[in-house]
Parts: C-alpha cells; sequence; structure tokens
C-alpha cells in the first residue's frame, strides 16, 4: 500500500490503527488479522474506480477499498469498526457489487468501500456449490460477490438454473438481493428476493450469521431488499430448477394502450400461468417516432421489417411491443408452438407486427450483454445514466400512460432510450422482506434507462422529477425500485407502513449505521 498519496485522515486513521494491531504479542479483543493491512487498497486508481458508478452522477471518495478473500476478513473489518474503545470510530463501510447502482448507492464518502468481486475471486467466497436436498431439491450456496452470469455458467454445468433473474446479467448476487431482482420472470417466480433459501450475513456488530426463514427470520427478511443497510451477504443460497435449452421468443406490436396491457395482464394471471404450456417471460417496451424500432439493449425486429415499423410509429407516434418468452428441450421441442398458439389466441395486438426468434436459452438470458459490448466499442456505456424505475399499481396504469408517456415523454421529445413496461404479481412478493411494492395485487414495473451526454443529465433528471410530480397531483400512488430520496421525510413515505419496522430493524443489526451510507436513509452525514 502506498500510504504517502493518502491524503484522507481516515485512512491514515485506519491504516495507523491496523498497523498498531499488528505483531502486539497480546492483541486487543477485537484486533485486524495482520493480512488485512493488505487488502486495503489506497491507490488513486481503485480510489477513483469505487467513487463512481454506472449512474456517473455521483462521486464520493471512500478512504479505502478492502479487497476481501474470505468472509472473516469483512467481519474482521467491521468489528474494528465497532470497537467501542475508540472514539474516532465508527466510519462507513459499503459493500460494492459491479457498482451498477445509479445514484451512488455503493459508495461510502470517507470510509471504506469493500470490493465483493475479490471476494468471488479467492475461493473463500467464490464458490458456487450445486446440491440438492429432499426438503428443497436442487439449489446452489453462491458467494455475495458473484455475478449472475457466473451463477449461470456453473448451474449450466448441471443441467440447472436458477428460476429468477434480471435482465442484465453482470450484476452481483448481493447487489440484486438488496434490492429484490427483477425481469419478466418476475410474474411467475417472484424476484430473485423470493428464491433464496438461506444467507451468511455478516452484520452491523461483526457477527457472521446464518439466516432463512426458520434460523434468524429477522435478519433474513430484513436482508432481502433491505438496501444493503442490515449486513454484508456473502452468501446465498438459490433456489434452482431443470435449464430449458432453447427459449421462442416473440415481440407482438399493438398501437392501443388498453389491448396491450389487457394482454399482458391476461398473460400474468392465474389462468395465463399455472397451466402447463404458460409463459416463462413476459416484458414490454414502448416503442416511439423519435427513436429507431431496435435499441441498445436488444437488436430484434429484421431489418426487412424497420420500414413497415418506422410507418407505424410515424402514424401512431408510440408503439407498445408486448414481448414475451416460452422456454423449451427435447421433451418439450414437438408441443412448443402448439402451446404457444394456444397462449395467443385471442390476443388483440396488430396482426401483421408479429416477431419471433428462437434462440439458445443462454443467449436469451444473456441478450443485454451485446448492446453493452456494442456500446462500450463506441464509448458510450460510461456515460451518465439517469435512470428512474418505478411500480405504478395496476389501476391506475391508463392515467399513468395518459399522464406520462403521452403528455410527458412524447411531449417533451427527449427520451430515445428504452422505456420498459410489464406487469407483475404482488402473490410473489413476500411482505416481511424490505422491498416496497404497491398494495395492489398486481402492479406494473415502469423502467426510464435514459442515457445522456454528461453535460445533460439534469434535463433527463428535470423529466424525471415532472413525471413524479404529476404522479404525485394525479394521485397515483408510484414507489420506486431502486429508491434515491434524499431526506428522511421522503424514506418515510416510501417505506409506508414498514418504515418503524426497517428503522427497528437497523437499530438491532446495524446500530452504528456504518453499512450502506450511500443509500443515504439513516446515515446521510457521511
Ligand atoms: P451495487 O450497485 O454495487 O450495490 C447496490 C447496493 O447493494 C449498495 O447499497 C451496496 O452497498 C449493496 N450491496 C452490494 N453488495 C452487497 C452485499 N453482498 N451485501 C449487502 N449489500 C450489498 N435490476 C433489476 O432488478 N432488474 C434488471 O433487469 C436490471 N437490469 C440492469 C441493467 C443494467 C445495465 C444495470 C446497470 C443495472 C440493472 N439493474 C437491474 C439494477 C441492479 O439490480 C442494481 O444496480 C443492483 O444494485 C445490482 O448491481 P450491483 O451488483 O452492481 O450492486
Amino acid at each position: 500500500v502506498n500510504y504517502s498519496i493518502v491524503s484522507n485522515f481516515m485512512v491514515v486513521f485506519i491504516i495507523s490503527r491496523l498497523l498498531s494491531t499488528v505483531g502486539k504479542s497480546k492483541p486487543p479483543a477485537h484486533s485486524l488479522p495482520s493480512k488485512l493491512s493488505n487488502m486495503l487498497r489506497t491507490d488513486p486508481d481503485t480510489i477513483s474506480a469505487a467513487s463512481a458508478d454506472f449512474g456517473n452522477i455521483v462521486r464520493e471518495t471512500p478512504a479505502a477499498v478492502l479487497h476481501p478473500s474470505c468472509p472473516e476478513d469483512i467481519a474482521a473489518l467491521v468489528r474494528f469498526v465497532c470497537d467501542g474503545s475508540n472514539p474516532s470510530v465508527p466510519f462507513a463501510i459499503a459493500a460494492r457489487g459491479r457498482g451498477h447502482s445509479v445514484r451512488g448507492q455503493a459508495m461510502a464518502r470517507g470510509g471504506v468501500v469493500v470490493d465483493m468481486t475479490a471476494l468471488a475471486r479467492h475461493r473463500g467466497g467464490a464458490a458456487i456449490a450445486v446440491s440438492w436436498s429432499r426438503l428443497l431439491g436442487h439449489y446452489a450456496d453462491v458467494g455475495g460477490g458473484q455475478l449472475w452470469r457466473d451463477v449461470l455458467e456453473e448451474t449450466l454445468r448441471h443441467g440447472l438454473a436458477p428460476v429468477s433473474w434480471t435482465d442484465y446479467l453482470y450484476l452481483t448476487v448481493g447487489g440484486t438481493l438488496s434490492n429484490a431482482g427483477i425481469s419478466g420472470q418476475t410474474f411467475r417466480y417472484g424476484p430473485q428476493i423470493s428464491n433464496v433459501y438461506e444467507m451468511d450475513v455478516i452484520t452491523g456488530t461483526g457477527e457472521l450469521m446464518t439466516c432463512s426463514p426458520d434460523k434468524n427470520p429477522e435478519l433474513f427478511y430484513s436482508v432481502l431488499g433491505g438496501l444493503g443497510q442490515f449486513g454484508i451477504i456473502t452468501r446465498a443460497r438459490i433456489a434452482l430448477d431443470r435449464a430449458p435449452k432453447r427459449v421462442k421468443w416473440v415481440r407482438m406490436l399493438y398501437s392501443d394502450f388498453s389491448a396491450f396491457t389487457t394482454d399482458q395482464e391476461h398473460l400474468i394471471s392465474k389462468n395465463g400461468r399455472d397451466q402447463d404450456g404458460a409463459l416463462d417471460y413476459v416484458e414490454g417496451l414502448l416503442l416511439m417516432h423519435k427513436g429507431p424500432p431496435d435499441s441498445w439493449r436488444s437488436s430484434f425486429f429484421p431489418r426487412s421489417d424497420h420500414p413497415g415499423i418506422v410507418s407505424l410509429l410515424n402514424r401512431h407516434k408510440i408503439v407498445y411491443c408486448l414481448e414475451v418468452a416460452k422456454y423449451y428441450d427435447d421433451l418439450t421441442q414437438n408441443t412448443v408452438n402448439k402451446d404457444l398458439e394456444n397462449l395467443f389466441q385471442g390476443l388483440s395486438h396488430i396482426p401483421e407486427f408479429v416477431f419471433q426468434k428462437d434462440v439458445a436459452y443462454v443467449d436469451f438470458l444473456d441478450r443485454v450483454r451485446e448492446g453493452e459490448l456494442k456500446l462500450t466499442a463506441q464509448g458510450l456505456w460510461d456515460v451518465p445514466h439517469p435512470w428512474l424505475n418505478l411500480f405504478v399499481p395496476k389501476s391506475r396504469i391508463s392515467d399513468f400512460n395518459d399522464g406520462v408517456f403521452k403528455d410527458i415523454i412524447l411531449e417533451r421529445s427527449i427520451t430515445t432510450g428504452t422505456v420498459l413496461i410489464y406487469p407483475m404479481n404482488r402473490n410473489k412478493w413476500d411482505d416481511r422482506m424490505s422491498a416496497v411494492v404497491p398494495d395492489e395485487d398486481v402492479f406494473y414495473t415502469v423502467g426510464f434507462l435514459h442515457s445522456s451526454g454528461f453535460d445533460d443529465w439534469q434535463r433527463f433528471d428535470l423529466q424525471n422529477k415532472e413525471l413524479l410530480s404529476f404522479c404525485e397531483d394525479a394521485g397515483i400512488e408510484v414507489k420506486h425500485y431502486l429508491p434515491n430520496f434524499g431526506n428522511e421525510q421522503e424514506w418515510t413515505r416510501h417505506f409506508g407502513s414498514k418504515w418503524r419496522t426497517f428503522c427497528n430493524r437497523k437499530t438491532r443489526f446495524d446500530p452504528k449505521m456504518i453499512f450502506s451510507p450511500g443509500q443515504r436513509i439513516f446515515n446521510r452525514n457521511q
């Protein structure tokens, strides 16, 4: 470690305190193992990387970055921070997955960022172990810093795979479980947080605890969707099922919003869902006349069909695209087309605008990667991302279409990026968990996935504020996904009836409020 380049007081403090514990014949009760000193990085490149995230809007400089080799290294750091004998502590600690948050949620100003992917690179945290039990069936024990892409690859070796995904797989298990982890499978299998059997978590007192619905259940439910506030997930036991081989991937276009949502809701309903041959994935997106039919996230439509789609867009200005998928394997390859035909009966899309692909299962799940690589090559991946993700109650989705999609998004004409919209079933979410969703049986996720230039992200932010004001005035009770609020009043409102519980859990599991200050919930001044 090159200490001379470190100007921050706190890291000098950390390092000196740390070194004072090394080599003593009788170390204090909560002394750090000497190897930890080699794991704290303070070089400019490491600090700079930990000061930014995918959003490219917030910058917060940590004092140091920990590259742990095993969960115990993190626990030792936390115990050190909580050592009551030191008046200058605690300082903040933020677990960082891939830093794919958009508003600094994985940052720790003046504190220590724990690089969870370093843990994944070491044997201690890297293991993805596939097992079976009579009670659970197949499952995988996975390190908290592991990428979902790696989980997929390893489980496929056993002919298995998790059932609930995110659209993009280069996110960490600990990162998505701290939010929810949603995608087109959520309507059927629930979010990723609903597919966890057990976790190892390091609490704010430095204790490494195993938790599940039966063992330390309060910690288990706190951490899932807990925005990193209650502990650091070092292992999660994830549900697995038999992996399919291939996927029928279909898009259909609608000019009528009501027809579009009626069909989406039918496809995720009990009738459309719990029957043999049900869909595995239901999403949707907006196509707008200012943008091309394809987005960076996927090149789906055949080039030869672009003129027809563009002319449809010119006529309607806004077109709604239903996107569904059905998995199949050797056993079901002869029936999959018939199943799809049955499922699509009675849908009200524009008949000429149906597009189908047949792709390998891995290629379907990893569909966003191609777009990422393309944008990276063009230098357009690491730009500001003033994203806004909302959950909108089904009862108000039509008002949302009128007031937001038509009157704001179309009128302002600044959105050219992806806007996702798809419904999910509340009964697939567990209310004991920290994640917050609207109080209706069905609600939509709407994601405005904006990319902007470095000097114009504020334009998108203004639009985000404008549409939130519209919802407020119209009484549309949206909930934020990947929330970002600046004051306690907004957080109280966001959590609603869960706020008291959330605060009590914080006091219990992170009494010194050291974890994930970048969420700006409790420790806003750190
Ligand atoms: P980070 O951003 O590093 O961390 C997020 C929060 O979790 C921070 O507060 C951090 O301190 C905390 N944290 C991280 N690791 C741990 C841990 N092990 N234990 C406890 N707390 C931890 N989300 C979806 O749900 N569905 C999607 O389809 C989806 N697609 C995305 C596509 C892209 C291109 C991007 C950039 C993001 C997408 N996301 C999606 C959002 C993603 O789920 C969040 O960004 C999430 O934070 C995961 O990213 P991460 O692993 O980099 O976590």
